[in-house]
């Protein structure tokens, strides 16, 4: 394709704008459009030879058709090939199809058979009058989006094929994943997009050919290589340096928590000591189960960085968790005489003007907030340490935007991102491959693991028993609403029911609500009633997902637990288990209509009454849903990977982290032209 991608949109046909649509731009775009599968039509199977479910091609003689309508209206069309027959359906059509199929012609049709008992069946088949040259090659069959057909696909990705540079980036001698050794990309392209006929259908599906090992093996290391050198770029970047004071406000801190640190806390506290006393932005993950203990590992870091006269902030990803953390934060610091700001988008005014105040002086050492601390009026002093927490929930922009904040010239502030959500090895080894990775692998003691259950909605009696009976010990309990994800409106009537039916079985309790709607002040006023204790079951839609730290909750209920996703059924259990009584996940589920759980659902609750483990969940719910999916947020940063599989291609994923850093020290020109062919302009946003 000639046209550049600054030629404006006006003038593009469809077709091309769709192309733009599908990121198809350069004619390597193109040339790395793969087909999402093949037709055979190379040969003519004979109608005796047809199994049902294959689809074949057919040449055959009409002998009948008919409008019929019953069971509704459509176009019969009987064929026969001298080998058997063949009935063919059409729903919607015109006088040409009649005329094109009447009877005695020959036609060459193409479709899947099916049997039945009027015998073979073929629904909508693709015909064509018979004869003419039988295909040399597969038919490749390209993911596309509307406005723009498969014909016109092909010959746009012929034509980037034989325009772009495919010329040989791997370096002279590089080793090699696979033992049948390398494919050039100029041939695993063209036998990808035009396979001979007679190659393994198997190994073009499961992706095993050596023209799929070459491809998956390109596109780790464009990833594997813009993510070194983004960490490398920011290597050289300046950060104040950190460095812990002895007996200064880490040891007093330390000193006033009411518990003492895991092993675990302690090591990647460690970590992150040794991170924030270098004269380069930290760049750290900071992985933790639910309930690990994250906040106070940040607030030690704050620590740090406050005793050298420089300030924080704390973003979180809801109102009520931040202003969770803010009053924690404030507990624990308050008494140090460190001063807390906190900036919420729903502030007042007045409140909001005086914080903005603290945080220009340098008064506040610590801002905690939502979003709203990476607006832009928002102005530090002389900010040097950012924590996100659920950073999941975060973009990059906004990721970004908080690094923005720096003000002191050519400095960046030291990047803490802590999540829940852990992410498996091959995953963090892909796609978070730019970050330094600490874990916190150890729950704090005395803490029993949560017993789950699945119920059905129909014993929902027993469920309120049960609430009764946690509640006569003196402990809280959680109900969740469900998620109705096409609407707000109703998710608020399932909570209102629900709330409603509890108080009038519970007499003599407090029942609260919560729900995203609500406005912030009544919100936090039933967040004060729940924490106090004084609240004896608050029912409530996702909006406690993610953070709230209640350790007197030991009953977590969850409504219509088939609707939600496995990382969220499992952080929503996470709000219980925090204290050392032994705490129960509830999970009902309603079957609707067809009276049984669908698959994926069903394989959810399973995973989440076999295990508590995070990274164990998180592995099965990479597994039911796929990377693209499970990595959220990440997605408008890094390029998904298209070809390559992180469940199975785990060895070429090793071989690209090898390689990378050997292109980058010795071949630059070979990197840059590898990640310029693969990312293009996208890899910009990696270095968030
Ligand atoms: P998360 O990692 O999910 O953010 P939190 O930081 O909210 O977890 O901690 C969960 C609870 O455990 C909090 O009440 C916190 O004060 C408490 N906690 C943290 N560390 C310890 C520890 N070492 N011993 C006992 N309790 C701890
Ligand atoms: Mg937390």
């Amino acid at each position: 394709m000639s046209e550049s991608p600054s030629s404006p949109a006006k003038t593009l046909t469809a077709p091309q704008k769709a192309l733009r649509k599908l990121g198809l731009v350069r004619d390597i775009d193109l040339a790395l459009h793969l087909p999402l599968r093949y037709e055979d039509e190379t040969w003519i199977v004979k109608l005796a030879d047809a199994r049902e479910g294959d689809t074949v091609q057919i040449e055959a003689t009409v002998t009948a058709c008919e409008i019929t309508m019953r069971p509704r209206r459509q176009l019969l069309v009987t064929v026969d090939d001298g080998s058997d027959t063949c009935v063919m359906r059409f729903f919607s059509f015109y006088p040409s199809h009649q005329k094109a199929l009447a009877v005695g012609n020959r036609i060459r049709a193409r479709g899947e058979v099916r049997g039945g008992f009027m015998g073979l069946t073929m629904m909508h088949p693709h015909f064509k009058a018979a004869g003419g040259a039988l295909s040399t090659a597969l038919t490749p069959v390209y993911p596309t989006v509307a406005g723009l057909p498969q014909p016109y696909l092909r010959r746009a990705v012929i034509t980037g094929l034989n325009h772009a540079d495919l010329s040989e980036t791997l370096p002279p001698q590089a080793p090699w994943p696979d033992r049948r050794g390398p494919w050039s990309l100029r041939d695993a392209l063209q036998f990808l997009h035009h396979p001979t006929p007679d190659v393994s259908m198997a190994a073009l599906e499961d992706r095993s050919h050596p023209a799929w090992i070459r491809l998956k093996c390109e596109e780790l290391l464009a990833q594997q290589l813009s993510q070194l050198t983004a960490k490398r770029e920011r290597d050289r970047l300046r950060a104040p340096q950190l460095r812990q004071k002895p007996g200064g406000l880490h040891a007093s801190l330390l000193a006033a928590l009411p518990f003492g640190l895991t092993g675990a806390q302690q090591r990647v506290g460690q970590e992150i000591a040794a991170d924030l006393a270098r004269a380069v932005p930290m760049h750290r993950l900071l992985q933790g189960d639910v309930g690990a203990g994250k906040t106070v590992v940040a607030a030690l870091a704050a620590m740090v960085a406050i005793d050298a006269g420089w300030q924080c902030a704390l973003m979180a990803p809801t109102e009520i968790l931040a202003t969770q953390h803010f009053a924690k934060l404030v507990g624990w610091l308050e008494p140090l005489g460190v001063k807390v700001a906190w900036l919420i988008g729903s502030q007042k005014k007045k409140e909001r003007t005086a914080m903005l105040g603290m945080v220009a002086s340098g008064e506040a050492a610590l801002v905690v907030g939502t979003h709203a601390v990476i607006q832009e009026h928002v102005k530090f002093k002389n900010l040097a340490l950012a924590v996100i927490d659920e950073q999941h929930r975060f973009g990059v922009a906004q990721r970004l935007a908080l690094r923005g904040k720096m003000q002191e010239g050519g400095m960046e502030p030291h990047m803490l991102m802590m999540s829940a959500t852990p992410i498996p090895r091959t995953l963090a080894m892909s796609y978070y491959a730019d970050l330094d990775v600490s874990v916190i692998d150890e729950l704090p003691p005395g803490r029993t693991p949560i017993v789950t259950r699945v119920i059905s909605d129909s014993r929902r009696d027993e469920v309120v028993q049960r609430i009764g009976a946690q509640l006569a010990q003196g402990r809280q309990v959680y109900w969740v609403c469900p998620l109705i994800e096409e609407s707000e409106a109703l998710d608020l009537t399932n909570a209102t029911q629900t709330h409603a039916d509890l108080s009038e079985a519970l007499p003599g309790v407090m029942v609260g609500l919560l729900h995203s709607r609500m406005p912030v002040a009544e919100k936090k006023a039933v967040m004060d009633l729940f924490t106090s204790g004084q609240m004896g079951v608050l029912v409530s839609t996702t909006v406690i997902e993610v953070g709230v730290d209640v350790p007197n909750a030991s009953l977590m209920v969850i409504e219509h637990a088939e609707r939600f996703g496995l990382s969220q059924l499992h952080q929503l259990r996470g709000r219980v288990g925090r204290g050392a009584a032994a705490s129960a996940c509830v999970l009902l589920y309603g079957t609707g209509d067809s009276g049984r759980l669908g698959e994926t659902a069903r394989e959810r609750l399973r995973a989440m009454v076999e295990t508590t483990d995070g990274f164990e969940i998180a592995r099965r719910d990479l597994e039911i849903r796929g990377p693209g999916e499970f990595l959220g947020a990440r997605q408008s940063g890094a390029p998904l990977l298209r070809f390559a599989d992180l469940a199975t291609d785990t060895p070429l994923l090793d071989w690209a982290r090898e390689l990378a850093p050997v292109m980058l020290d010795r071949y630059p020109p070979l990197a840059e032209r590898h990640v310029s062919r693969w990312l293009g302009g996208k890899s910009e946003y990696l270095k968030a």
